[in-house]
């Protein structure tokens, strides 16, 4: 839910909104679809993403259906602060792949009265909570989950099958390396 579909916004505070859920589930897609809205209010939008992600474009997030909204690249988390301070509304992408920091980060923002909203996968490869994200939704007021569709059976899909051995926790790629699956089809890799 897009906080601005609310009946009863929030008023005089900030707060965390956290997008969530594995790979093509549509999780910046909602987080370009929540920051256009804003736009089309008339409030100040800043969206963030991480260095580590360099597919499609370093100055946009792109979805993969190939929407894109123009954001900053930050190393840390911290740089945020610095770098968003006249936004009402900031943006964040790839949450998972920041430093557990993004999350007092957030709280910060959210304490100065700015609405923030980060997308991130909520498990990684092996299926297990990929970090700083279960941290996030914590402290979060408002959670969506994103689901995909399993290729395999068409089920709703949570878990983002690895394709390839590799057992690096980050390993950048799309449809090549990886693919939705629904936790009965999900293979998890072995330990
Ligand atoms: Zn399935």
């Amino acid at each position: 839910m897009d906080t601005s579909e609310l009946h009863n916004v929030p008023r005089n505070t900030g707060w965390i909104e956290v997008v969530c859920g594995c790979m093509f589930s549509g999780k910046t897609e909602e987080l370009i679809r929540r920051a256009r809205r804003a736009e089309i209010a008339k409030q100040r939008v800043a969206i963030f993403k991480p260095r580590i992600d360099n597919r499609y474009s370093a100055q946009h997030i792109v979805s993969h259906s190939e929407q894109s909204l123009t954001s900053t690249v930050v190393d840390d988390a911290s740089e945020i602060l610095l770098l968003c301070k006249d936004a009402q509304v900031v943006g964040v992408d790839e949450g998972q792949f920041f430093k557990a920091n993004l999350v007092e980060v957030c709280e910060k923002l959210a304490n100065d009265g700015k609405r923030v909203i980060v997308a991130g996968l909520d498990q990684d490869y092996r299926g297990k909570p990929f970090e700083p994200m279960p941290q996030l939704l914590a402290v979060a007021e408002y959670i969506t989950k994103t689901l995909a569709i399993c290729v395999v059976c068409g089920n709703p899909a949570d878990r983002t099958q690895r394709k390839t051995l590799n057992a690096d926790r980050v390993l950048v790629g799309a449809k090549d390396i990886y693919e939705a699956r629904c936790r009965h089809c999900f293979e998890p890799p072995s330990e």
